[in-house]
């Protein structure tokens, strides 16, 4: 291995690196950056400066609980805001064979094959049955 990246790693032992969190606060540091090359503002400068101190400061922690838990209380948000652009994106890919469909008892979701008219659907998670009219 290159003598660099072995005294990066040795470096590295023990701190924090990279974590989904970090990888966040990154992308708005890159999207303050885009903005400030158009807006030229000096309060979104010092906020890019405290933001690149702080990804700075949380790679090379080696204070692992706590950066541990920031990253937890992160990815607990980060979850379902990823889950609901995933059903976006299925609800795109399915359009043409399948209607999204919320269950009226249990408020899940529920796929269902795109058949116009009024059908009986029973909700796999509650075991419920309702009627659904898919029009279009
Ligand atoms: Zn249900």
């Amino acid at each position: 291995m290159n003598k660099f990246l072995y005294k990066i790693q040795q470096f590295m032992i023990g701190r924090n690196g990279l974590d989904r969190f970090n990888k966040f606060l990154f992308l708005i540091y890159a999207v303050l950056i885009i903005v400030n090359i158009f807006v030229n503002s000096l309060i979104i400068y010092l906020i890019e400066l405290a933001l690149a101190g702080y990804i700075v400061f949380r790679t090379l922690s080696k204070n692992l609980y706590r950066r541990g838990r920031e990253n937890q209380a992160y990815m607990k948000i980060e979850a379902p805001v990823k889950a609901f652009f995933v059903r976006q994106k299925n609800k795109i890919r399915d359009i043409k064979t399948h209607r999204y469909i919320r269950c009226k008892h249990c408020k899940a979701q529920l796929r269902v094959k795109h058949r116009k008219g009024k059908h009986t659907v029973r909700c796999p998670k509650c075991r419920q049955e309702f009627s659904v009219n898919i029009r279009i």
